[in-house]
């Protein structure tokens, strides 16, 4: 089914290790307790044997599978109980012998679903009303197994009366029992299965011979009650999908939607399906939309953008012999850059964002990485090669720590590229032309084919020549302190700041439950605790002495509120003498006096008049009524 070209000469010069399929029952019936039963039939030869539990798991960049939530392992042959071994160096494996006459494995172990929010598939996956399945955490598989032809066959048993959505085929359905067709490793960890009491599958439409459908499950009925015009915004999606690649590399797909405040809330992309995570209201709640509207759209240029097309070094799995091998993370610029930057520009394609939204999310990142004090001593490239370690970092000191900013900056790079390929060719080419040769035909089921830096450059010179190489080596190694605003400036707009916040910045406030005062004296405050969730290196709170994770406690003798806060800091502007705020840090009460004056200041896109408007044109809807 999914055949690539390594796996096929390995399977033609090595013995066959498994034509019969591992045989995997999963019972999610204990979801609401957080637990999974799993046994496993799996075919054996006598002798040494070590069994794998995928460690590196694909999209998400780093050794997350949850090893220490494995428990119970029990395995047997024959009904006699056999010993196993962890290895003392590679914690997700298992050594055992298997006893002569043998030739199946029987094996069972729980997995603990964690009720942490953080994470990836790795944080809270459940709640008494839903699940979220990925098959990584719930198999082992032997060492030196082929992960693109090693079979599974799986059986699932959710609670009852729960419905269901995922991209892995179904061969039989009855009752709250689901039998899949059997389907290779590589597929398996691939295709996610999400399942719930208020569930409700919404038609996508077809695109190119291919179905797509969005499955949402929710903590409520009241959750699943999309406007008509919201499920259009959706239909949009794909449809301007199909028009910026030209092709697809799926049978068919399907978002998974899970809407929960009781889940972890990431994306993570596969190949026919995405595992996408936000509150319970989103559906229902503009601002709750608005503040991820570009999620969807993220993960599913992911199927082209990352999937189909990898750099060689995120390779896992699927060529060289198992999720046990470490990944390299120096392409992520390509990888979820310029993922960030189409998935943002899909977002006012299809209407899930207006044209201002767009900007002002554009305004919020430019203004993020432009007063980022950790672009001076490290390159964008290191943020990529540092990802597996960076994702698990604090998130204090962020302007100090410069993070995954591959995303934010991958945006504003290929911004850039996209304005400048326009004005190269005069408006007869862009950045669609680049995703259509590089990301387009042929169609057909899941397919991967690998990159490299080089493959890039010769891909963006066939669609207009330019010195590519040194555009982009450029980005990934200055230390600047100042963004790459070169996309938005040459595309018609400025970044600007003034005392008004825009309903996409409001919208993100109340959504991530923070007072955003970054720009004006360097401060996040988060709302529940009134603790600073981070203070701006180099910024006015952070000259004055202070540090994040303390909490707020008066500003000018008053109690603290966020209006209190933010009333105080326009005073400043108007020439107030003084702005003193009391922390509570630890045990011990500290006042510091800010010396500011600014007033409130949020980002903004104003336009330049003197440039032409080629922002507009990028954000324009592509596809045909
Ligand atoms: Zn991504």
């Amino acid at each position: 089914m999914r055949i690539s070209t390594v796996a096929l000469l390995a399977l033609l010069s090595l013995p066959l290790r498994a034509q019969t399929p591992v045989k995997l029952k999963v019972d999610a019936t204990d979801a609401a307790r957080r637990l999974f039963h799993v046994q496993m039939s799996m075919p054996a030869r006598p002798g040494p044997m070590t069994l794998l539990y995928p460690e590196w798991i694909p999209g998400e960049h780093g050794p997350t599978g949850p090893i220490a939530n494995l428990v119970g392992l029990k395995i047997q042959a024959g009904g006699k109980i056999l010993p196993w071994k962890r290895d003392s160096d590679n914690m997700y494996a298992f050594h055992l012998d298997v006893p002569s006459g043998a030739a199946t494995l029987d094996v069972a172990f729980d997995f603990i679903s964690p009720p942490e929010s953080g994470g990836f598939t790795s944080g809270a996956s459940t709640t008494t009303e839903l699940a979220v399945l990925n098959w990584n955490q719930l198999l082992l598989y032997p060492k030196d197994s082929q992960p693109d032809t090693f079979q599974y066959q799986a059986t699932l048993t959710v609670p009852t009366s729960w419905r269901y959505g995922t991209a892995l085929p179904i061969q039989r359905e009855s009752g709250n029992q689901l039998e899949f067709q059997p389907a290779s490793l590589t597929t398996m960890v691939d295709s996610p299965v999400s399942a719930g009491a208020h569930y409700h599958t919404f038609e996508l439409g077809s695109e190119q011979g291919a179905s797509h459908y969005l499955h949402v499950a929710a903590d409520s009925d009241r959750a699943l009650e999309a406007s008509p015009e919201l499920i259009g915004h959706f239909k949009n999606l794909v449809a301007e999908a199909g028009a910026l690649f030209g092709a697809h590399h799926y049978r068919s797909y399907h978002f998974l939607y899970t809407l929960s405040d009781h889940v972890a809330h990431f994306g993570l992309e596969h190949h026919e399906s995405s595992d996408d995570r936000t509150g319970e209201r989103t559906l229902i709640d503009s601002d709750a939309l608005r503040a991820s509207g570009y999620l969807l759209p993220h993960e599913f240029v992911h199927s082209w953008n990352g999937k189909y097309r990898r750099p060689s070094g995120l390779v896992s799995g699927g060529h060289d012999g198992g999720y046990d091998t470490p990944m390299q993370g120096d392409l992520l610029w390509v990888y979820e850059g310029l993922t960030n930057y189409l998935g943002e520009i899909l977002t006012p394609r299809s209407g899930l964002w207006s044209p201002e939204d767009y900007r002002d999310s554009l305004a919020e990142t430019a203004a993020e990485l432009d007063n980022k004090y950790g672009r001076t001593w490290r390159p964008l490239e290191d943020t990529a090669v540092a990802a597996q370690v960076l994702y698990e970092a604090g998130s204090d000191y962020q302007s100090l720590r410069r993070s995954v900013d591959y995303y934010p900056e991958g945006t504003l790079i290929w911004l850039e590229a996209d304005v400048a390929i326009r004005q190269l060719s005069h408006g007869a080419k862009s950045l669609d032309d680049f995703c259509k040769l590089f990301h387009g035909a042929p169609s057909g089921p899941p397919a991967l084919k690998t990159y490299t830096f080089d493959d890039v450059v010769a891909a963006l010179n066939a669609v207009q020549p330019n010195d590519w190489a040194g555009f982009l080596n450029q980005r990934l190694h200055s230390t600047s302190a100042r963004a790459p605003l070169g996309g938005i400036e040459h595309g018609g707009w400025k970044l600007t700041y003034d005392a008004v916040r825009s309903d996409f910045w409001k919208a993100r406030e109340e959504t991530r439950k923070i007072t955003d005062l970054t720009y004006s004296i360097g401060i996040l405050v988060s709302n529940e605790d009134a603790t600073l969730a981070d203070v701006r290196y180099g910024g006015p709170a952070q000259k004055a002495g202070i540090a994040p994770s303390v909490k707020l406690i008066a500003v000018n003798t008053r109690q603290y509120t966020p209006t209190v806060l933010r009333e105080a800091i326009a005073q400043t502007a108007a020439g107030a003498k003084s702005l003193d705020l009391l922390v509570k840090n630890g045990e011990f009460y500290q006042t510091f006096r800010i010396d500011y004056q600014g007033g409130e200041k949020y980002p903004h896109l104003a336009r330049d008049p003197a440039t032409p408007d080629l922002s507009t044109a990028i954000i324009a809807r592509a596809a045909r009524k």
